[in-house]
């Protein structure tokens, strides 16, 4: 079968790989979408990061090459022996967590914080740039009917900006900010809405971005080349603040905006992954009491995720900005991704020939 393995920076190859068999507790899917994430182009541009390039990673026992893609679709082909519930043909979507199950984390549950947390489609093992993959069944989620498989795709990004708004305990009716409009910031408008947030102020630099943000629900757009923000926002909540901010961008300068824009005893949530640190004087949390919070990944919430995708609270079909085949992943994916950023929430890609 053809799949897509990242070998290094810059080098990502579509080849032959051997079709995968579904192991013990396994079943194997037939992808039909998978989506490329910000940290698929992170992996690109700088990794490795999430990829194990020079030991292999402690729970697949692989390194590099490897197959991405973290966020797909698809059906199920062959299921593996003691598997129960999955019949051949069910469309699901997979949570692709990899984690040790023994580990004080993994004991309490909270999978995502695993000592040794890997990604199905970064750590290896397989993953949704492939024809087929096979993957643990306590993974598996299926699709209501009606549900497309490109919205399938859109289910794993969803879940980081739903787990994100469980962490910020956002109650209906609160306001928030969303500090970057890229695929993670512009799910985190729609989810912080499906949560049944009074008011939705987006701060973006691309204008292209403040589009989709608009678009995807946001009640204020807010250009910071252009308005100072911290003023702009307690213009908008009559001087109080916002009662939640989140992270999603990644820059020093936003994380302090961020602490600046929320009322006394708010939360700032830092949803982005950090290239460098950022200097916070804690006075700023500490006389306010105000809460500083961080959110990896997502755990025990892909059930709710499809339900909200499904009756539409969450429209993930607008995220779609571009749908390609596997063979035209580095050039009309990952290169598009590089050059064109600002165009784009998700491109979506088809393995099947
Ligand atoms: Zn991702
Ligand atoms: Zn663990």
């Amino acid at each position: 079968m053809k799949a897509a393995r990242w070998y290094n920076r810059r080098d990502i190859r579509v080849e032959e790989v051997p079709e995968p068999r579904p192991k013990k507790g396994e079943v194997k899917i037939k992808v039909a979408w998978a989506g490329i994430c910000g940290s698929d182009l992170h992996e690109y541009l700088a990794g490795p990061i999430f990829i194990p390039a020079g030991t292999p990673h402690p729970i697949t026992g692989e390194k590099a090459p490897v197959i991405m893609g973290h966020e797909f679709s698809g059906e199920v082909v062959e299921i593996g022996e003691g598997v129960e519930g999955f019949t051949k043909g069910d469309r699901v979507a997979v949570e692709p967590i990899v984690a040790c199950g023994a580990c004080p984390s993994c004991r309490q549950g909270k999978y995502n914080l695993c000592v040794h947390l890997g990604f199905h489609g970064l750590s290896g093992g397989g993953g949704g740039f492939a024809e087929y993959t096979t993957f643990s069944a306590g993974m598996v989620h299926k699709l209501p009917p009606g549900m497309t498989f490109e919205e399938g795709a859109l289910i794993e990004p969803v879940a980081v900006a739903v787990h994100a708004v469980r962490r910020g305990k956002m109650l209906e009716g609160e306001s928030a900010i969303v500090f970057g409009a890229g695929p993670i910031g512009l799910s985190v408008i729609a989810a912080a809405r499906a949560a049944g947030a009074r008011q939705v102020i987006s701060v973006e630099m691309a204008e292209k971005r403040r589009e989709f943000a608009r678009k995807i629900g946001a009640d204020h757009v807010l250009n910071p080349t252009q308005v100072k923000v911290n003023e702009e926002v307690l213009r908008l909540t009559d001087g109080r603040g916002v009662d939640l901010a989140f992270e999603t961008a990644g820059v020093p300068v936003t994380l302090l905006t961020s602490v600046d824009c929320i009322r006394p005893d708010g939360r700032v949530v830092i949803v982005s992954i950090w290239e460098k640190s950022a200097e916070l004087n804690p006075n700023l949390l500490v006389l306010t009491e105000k809460e500083l919070l961080g959110t990896i990944g997502y755990r025990d919430v892909f059930p709710a995720v499809i339900a909200l995708i499904a009756d539409k609270r969450i429209d993930a079909s607008q995220f779609i900005t571009a749908k390609i085949k596997l063979d035209q992943i580095v050039k009309d994916g990952f290169e598009e991704l590089v050059n064109n950023k600002d165009k784009h929430v998700k491109i979506l890609v088809s393995p099947q020939p």
